[in-house]
């Protein structure tokens, strides 16, 4: 059994029930594998599916047996499930991860994910209020959108200054597209489900968090197209380069691979994300940007690195052309847009929380490719030498 827990103040954590929806997703994987390791926490494990968690689910899994009293799971479709209200009424604290959350779909499917992302939530939010249930709701940091820098000529000393890039949290504006960029239905959503959330928390007294992840990677994220998930699938850019170096392929680089982003080891970042649960009195009211400010990269040197390192975890060589440029229209089709760059500001999760990212990029792709070949080498071998039916 975990031991006793203290908050920042040194206080008693006493042990909560969390009602966890799109638990058995990427981040609800991880953050409740460290809830059962190391808190008291009582998990209601909400989602559609739960491959990514069965292994907590079921004793046999290698996880150790007494955790199977304190996680319990409910597979149900929050669209339409009138079991969700009394889950959530059962619980202490609710945390929301579920989402459309992969950018192909924003061009592609906008109605589906204006839907999960906004509609799906009110529910959530509305049954939290009335029945005075606190809340930590998964935004995005695609809410800021583009910098201001990215307005300014390209050749701008500006750019260089952090007042046209740094993205914090009770400053910054929300920048997007105009509306044919349907990439910005997805952080349009979010940001309208954080203003209704804040509007509750002002209007009705709701207890909330909003997080902002910023590029969370890892083990277990999203899946590998044609073996976990569908062949024709686009998963997030940790997967789309993890596949291409698993089938020995190039890697594409979307307009060039010119865009640059922070990337955060899921470890750490669960750690900020169970600060903020024991620590209700510093989290609630709080917007958190959740990111590794010191882990910035374009696209092109992510793709760089992933090479060497997948190289190093392998013993195989690098492909002659180990990446190949490709044109959003063609990768993604019509409608497609992006984040030029991510600097999380620190201020706000360093004063209420004290919480700062350890792992640097080398070392979370070393591990992460190390669990990817682990994974799927042998079900790509075999994939590929399968003789395709005549
Ligand atoms: P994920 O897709 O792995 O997890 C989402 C889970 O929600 C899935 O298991 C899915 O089955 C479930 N879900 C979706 N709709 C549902 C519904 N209607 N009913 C029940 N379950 C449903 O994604 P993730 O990376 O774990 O992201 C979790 C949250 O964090 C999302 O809200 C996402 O927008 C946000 N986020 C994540 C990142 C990141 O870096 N991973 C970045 C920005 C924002
Ligand atoms: N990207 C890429 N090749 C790929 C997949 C993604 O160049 O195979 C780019 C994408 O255009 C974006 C960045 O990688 O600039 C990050 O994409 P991701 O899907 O992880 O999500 P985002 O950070 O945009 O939310």
């Amino acid at each position: 059994m975990a031991t006793a827990r203290v908050d920042l103040e040194g206080n008693l954590v006493k042990p909560i029930t969390i009602c966890m929806i799109g638990a058995g997703g990427f981040i609800g994987s991880h953050l409740c594998e460290k809830l059962l390791a190391e808190t008291p926490h009582v998990i209601l494990a909400v989602d559609v599916y739960n491959d990514k968690i069965r292994h907590l689910l079921e004793p046999s899994g290698g996880m150790s047996p007494q955790w199977a009293d304190r996680i319990q799971f409910h597979r149900l479709n929050i669209k339409n499930d009138s079991r969700l209200e009394g889950l959530i009424k059962m619980a202490d604290l609710t945390i929301n991860l579920a989402a459309i959350c992969t950018p192909a779909d924003y061009n592609t499917r906008p109605l589906d994910t204006i839907y999960s992302n906004f509609i799906d939530a009110l529910p959530v939010v509305k049954y939290c209020s009335e029945n005075g249930k606190r809340l930590i709701h998964f935004s995005t940091c695609e809410i800021y959108g583009k910098t201001i820098g990215s307005f300014l000529p390209k050749d701008s000393p500006l750019r260089e200054d952090p007042a046209y890039y740094l993205l914090t949290e009770d400053e910054s504006p929300c920048i997007f597209g105009s509306i044919e960029k349907q990439r910005w239905s997805y952080a349009c959503a979010k940001q309208l489900i954080e203003r209704l959330i804040y509007a509750e928390g002002s209007e009705n007294g709701l207890e909330f968090t909003i997080v902002r992840p910023f590029n969370w990677i890892g083990p277990r994220m999203d899946f590998i197209p044609g073996i976990d998930g569908p062949s024709e699938g686009v998963p997030r850019v940790l997967a789309c380069f993890s596949n291409n170096l698993l089938r020995r392929e190039p890697l594409k680089l979307v307009d060039g691979g010119e865009s640059q982003r922070t990337f955060v080891y899921i470890k750490d970042a669960i750690e900020a994300v169970v600060l903020m649960i024991e620590n209700p009195a510093r989290a609630n009211g709080q917007i958190f940007n959740v990111g590794n400010p010191n882990n910035e990269v374009t696209v092109r040197q992510l793709a760089e690195m992933m090479t060497q390192v997948y190289s190093k975890v392998t013993g195989e060589s690098p492909l002659d052309t180990p990446t190949i440029d490709i044109s959003s229209k063609e990768f993604y089709g019509e409608g497609y847009d992006d984040s030029d760059k991510r600097i999380p500001d620190m201020t706000i999760i360093n004063r209420q929380l004290g919480w700062n990212p350890k792992t640097p990029l080398w070392d979370l792709l070393e591990s992460t490719l190390t669990y990817q070949h682990r994974t799927y080498a042998e079900a790509i071998k075999k994939a590929i030498n399968k003789p395709v039916a005549s």
